[in-house]
């Protein structure tokens, strides 16, 4: 038995098994097998199927997106933390991390967007702060 990933002419793709290649072409040439999703009766190999895992290098990427998906679970947690516990200053970040340094604004936890020019700056007065990749919430 051999599994081909396939794809009809929408675009759906899924799995089917066959006796051998042949059995495929057969099938393939009488027109006898049909898409699950819509019916289409024109189908055809899918050159690549993701979710068909088969040699090393797939199984390769299916960790790398399971590591991603990690990192983003965590970077998630980071970011309810700091805002949990810091104020928001949104693009005043630059300046009100200045104004703690030198002691124009109450010492405090803040956070907000900084230009990579105001980064640049705040790290040469040696102010201290950390850039943090910011995950957006509820995208896929
Ligand atoms: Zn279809």
């Amino acid at each position: 038995m051999i599994r081909f990933a396939l794809k009809c002419a929408c675009g759906h793709r899924f799995d089917s098994w066959f006796r051998d290649n042949q059995a495929f072409e057969d099938l393939s040439a009488a027109q006898r097998l049909s898409c699950p999703a819509c019916g289409g009766a024109s189908v055809a190999k899918a050159p690549m199927a993701p979710h068909v895992a088969s040699g090393p290098r797939e199984r390769g990427e299916d960790e790398a997106a399971n590591s991603l998906a990690v990192l983003r679970e965590t970077l998630l947690r980071v970011r309810d933390a700091v805002e949990g516990s810091c104020e928001n200053v949104g693009t005043a970040f630059a300046e009100e991390a200045r104004k703690i340094h030198y002691g124009e604004s109450a010492p405090r936890a803040i956070y907000g967007d900084a230009t990579d020019e105001e980064a640049a700056a705040l790290a040469e007065e040696d102010i201290t702060f950390a850039r943090l990749p910011w995950v957006s919430r509820g995208d896929t």
